[in-house]
Order: structure tokens, then C-alpha cells, then sequence
């Protein structure tokens, strides 16, 4: 149990150098957009304390520069 719990944090460790582009193999749909920091197609959700979409595994804002970049929000 203690050894499973290990592995799942280390999946969780994120990208020090996010991804410039979304992998060719991606496939998002409406509303999907993808993480450049864990590598992950996730939903931001709206943080009601500060107003501001994050990504619910990383907590990186929406309003980070290579979110909109990987994304084309800029
Ligand atoms: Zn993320």
C-alpha cells in the first residue's frame, strides 16, 4: 500500500519545462485544454477564491504564458 502511494506521487511530479506544443496525438474536446506543466488534458476550474482558472493537478493558472501559448488562447 505504502509502495502504491509512492508511485502515484511520483506520477504527480510536473514539468520543470513545459510543453511548447500540444502532442500531435491529442485529441481535445469542448472545453478540454491542455496542461503544458503535467501533461495532461484537463478541465481548468474556476478558483472561487481568486477568480481565476486552474488546473485542477497542477494548480497552474489559465493565465500563464504557455498555457495560452500550448493552447492558442494568446
Ligand atoms: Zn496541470
Amino acid at each position: 500500500m505504502k509502495e502504491k502511494q509512492l508511485s502515484l506521487f511520483k506520477l504527480l511530479k510536473f514539468n520543470k519545462n513545459p510543453d511548447k506544443e500540444i502532442p500531435e496525438n491529442i485529441h481535445l474536446e469542448k472545453n478540454q485544454l491542455w496542461c503544458p506543466y503535467c501533461s495532461n488534458i484537463v478541465v481548468f476550474v474556476r478558483d472561487k477564491r481568486l477568480g481565476v482558472k486552474k488546473c485542477p493537478i497542477c494548480s497552474i493558472t489559465i493565465n500563464d504564458y504557455w498555457v495560452k501559448k500550448v493552447n492558442h488562447l494568446v
